[in-house]
């Protein structure tokens, strides 16, 4: 897609909004009348922020090809906007890939990235790309090209490869250097030489993990700085390299003081490292377009005061919003039911949701109002990977997810949704009788 086709790239009037939007920063009167209207727990989503986001990264690097990663957030008016706004979509699955294509995103502007992909997921794909022959496949294996050609594929094909390097905010989501994540790079031109034989070849990819941040740039110029060396190597060799793309794990501040990244400095960071290059640079961020469009309601139903802590029970938790319990993430808090009313004393809080677990925790001993019963508490920065990784362990229903504007994006599951899959077994059962 040509940089002109993105409005937000217009370097005059990007219209990025601010560089992050904080938990405070959304209005208290807003998201009560929401929690009010639709239950918690609750997501809420403002896709205008997307836009904003967009604009933003459009302006930074406004010649580079930006895909959004949509394992972050796939709801449909999500892939739309960040679409509407010129960037494509990147998917981790077949699901993904469905999910691109259903929202009216056009197969050259979709590519799936293919990680030890399930067979299920290679014929989807490769049947989605008989009728879209522009998508593109990532692959990060000899087997996976392997498997593609089996099916017939003989479209688009990027290679993924190793660059020993990775970075993170826990070592959960380092994928750079670790051996499940692409070919070495000493493997790589004698692949990619397979691959521009056989398929069209469309380049390069590698992702070093999410949560690039100031500190970890010397991680990502590394990354970059290999992958523009094997563009050149293979141009070198007569393979032309369509695209260099460097995947995402642009960071966002999820603690209030935390800093916004700065974008300028990691985009010239991106293109000195790069060096020059025959073909495009492209990007992958997910997290970055969607993290502060999203926060999440919950409601305090239990208050108890144990010794070290004051224990605040919610109807949200890891199977809600998983990142604390998963990575030891911090998502800031906001006592909506403190503001405005009488002064609460300031106590340590720990909040707790329904799931027997200890690590079912969103925080640990924070600095908050004393909470009383019924307070509506706001989690910030719950937009990546908070709706995405919820589950229904415990026979919990997942929760809703709303616009500011009260649309629904995701109807929220109801305990009939919880066995749904059991009673479809038994009407199986029941047809096998009929049959027999
Ligand atoms: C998850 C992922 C991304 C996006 O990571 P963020 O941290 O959300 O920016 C990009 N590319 C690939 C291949 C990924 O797996």
């Amino acid at each position: 897609m040509s940089t002109d086709e993105r409005p937000g790239a217009a370097s005059d009037a990007p219209d990025g909004g601010p560089a992050v939007r904080r938990l405070d920063d959304w209005d208290r009167d807003t998201l009560d009348a929401l929690a009010d209207e639709h239950g918690t727990p609750l997501y809420v989503f403002d896709p205008a922020r997307v836009r904003e986001n967009c604009r933003r990264l459009g302006a930074a690097f406004p010649d580079a090809e930006i895909q959004y990663a949509a394992k972050a957030h796939t709801a449909r008016e999500t892939l739309r906007t960040v679409h509407d706004e010129g960037l494509a979509i990147e998917c981790a699955s077949a699901g993904e890939v469905r999910r691109a294509l259903d929202a009216g995103v056009p197969g050259r502007d979709v590519t799936y990235t293919a990680v030890n992909p399930p067979a299920r997921d290679l014929d989807a794909v490769v049947e989605a790309w008989r009728n879209e022959p522009d998508l593109t496949i990532t692959a990060g294996a000899a087997d996976t090209v392997d498997r593609l050609a089996e099916r017939g594929f003989d479209g688009r094909l990027r290679l993924r490869v190793n660059p020993g390097v990775g970075a993170g905010h826990h070592e959960k989501v380092v994928t750079g250097g670790h051996p499940k994540f692409g070919v070495g790079l000493d493997r790589a031109p004698e692949l990619a030489a397979r691959i521009d034989r056989e398929f069209a070849f469309a380049g390069i990819h590698a992702h070093a993990g999410s949560g690039i941040s100031g500190d970890d740039l010397e991680n990502h110029r590394e990354l970059v700085r290999r992958l523009g060396e094997l563009a050149r190597d293979l141009e070198a060799d007569g393979i032309p390299v369509e695209t260099v793309d460097v995947g995402g794990g642009f960071g966002v501040p999820y603690r209030e003081d935390a800093p916004a990244l700065d974008l300028a400095t990691v985009a010239d960071a991106t293109r000195e490292a790069l060096g020059a290059i025959e073909g495009r640079l492209a990007i992958e961020p997910g997290r970055y377009v969607v993290a502060d469009a999203g926060v999440l309601l919950t409601r305090v139903n239990t208050v108890k005061d144990a010794p070290s802590t004051v224990v605040a029970g919610v109807d949200a938790g890891m199977t809600t919003l998983l990142r604390p319990a998963m990575y030891d993430a911090y998502h800031a808090v906001r006592d909506l039911g403190a503001e405005g009313g009488e002064n609460r004393d300031t106590v340590g809080v720990t909040v707790a949701g329904p799931v027997c677990e200890t690590a079912d925790l969103l925080c640990e001993n924070r600095p908050l109002p004393a909470p009383e019963r019924g307070d509506l508490l706001a989690i910030g920065n719950a937009g990546a990977y908070g709706y995405e990784m919820a589950s229904t362990y415990n026979s919990r229903p997942r929760p809703a997810e709303v616009t500011v504007d009260g649309e629904t994006l995701r109807r929220r599951e109801t305990l009939a949704d919880v066995s749904r899959l059991d009673a479809a077994r038994d009407s199986n059962r029941r047809n096998d009788e009929e049959d027999t």
